[in-house]
């Protein structure tokens, strides 16, 4: 048994829908701009340029259902995302094998300070301080893609007290999921537990204390996250 010098820190795990296992969790990357209608309402060219990557923090997921408002800033932002969990890794994935890697999926939100990622976008700096800050992915139960499969069609939305302010399509990803997987594995060594975001339709926008943010994912699931 190893000795440390202080308590360890919990691994993060990801509830299973319809199991008691969990999920552990390794890393967490993010793509931006994935959805052409996002890409134009951020100001970009949606022309199919190469994906870009950041990254969250494993302990910043959250199952609770309830996303704190963040300190340090007055802009925070809903994106739904579809998340992809990976049961195995490797380097130079080929893009048809990529798929043999995901072992589920997941509904999840990538809450983004804007107005701290649009100082650091200025600036030319990280966006981990609009990004990776504590709860800033809130996320559903993982579903087992032996379950579900691999959904690459469906509708992504997003309602904010029970309106829609997100709305779109998986099938209308820049970047498929595996071609995100084959993509990251040149630049990293992917491994099991590592979790991918895949990106967010058009609608984002910003919340404020007391909004319910539903996100539904077809053929996934969804997930109700109260803003507190
Ligand atoms: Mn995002």
């Amino acid at each position: 048994m190893p000795s440390f010098v202080m308590d360890p820190p919990a691994v993060v795990t990801a509830p299973v829908k319809g199991s008691s296992k969990l999920f552990p969790v390794r890393r967490v990357y993010c793509i931006g701009r994935n959805y052409a209608a996002h890409a134009i309402e951020m100001g970009h060219d949606p022309n199919r340029e190469p994906p870009f990557f950041f990254q969250k923090n494993p302990d910043n997921i959250d199952f609770s259902g309830a996303f704190p408002y963040p300190p340090q800033t007055k802009d925070v932002h809903h994106e739904i995302e579809l998340v992809v969990a990976l049961s195995k890794g490797g380097t130079n994935i080929p893009i048809d094998k990529a798929l043999d890697h995901v072992w589920g999926y997941a509904v999840g939100l990538d809450m983004t300070r804007r107005d701290l990622q649009g100082i650091a976008k200025e600036m030319g700096r990280p966006w981990e301080i609009g990004k990776a800050f504590e709860k800033s992915a809130p996320m559903g139960p993982l579903v087992p893609a032996a379950e579900i499969g691999h959904p690459a069609s469906g509708k992504v939305e997003l309602k904010v007290n029970g309106k829609v302010k997100q709305t779109g399509d998986l099938n209308q990803m820049i970047w498929k999921v595996p071609e995100m997987i084959s993509y990251l594995s040149d630049y990293f060594e992917l491994a099991a537990g590592d979790i991918i975001m895949t990106g967010t339709p058009a609608g984002v926008a910003a919340v404020v204390a007391g909004d319910t943010m539903e996100a539904t994912v077809e053929g996934v699931g969804s997930l109700t996250v109260k803003v507190v």
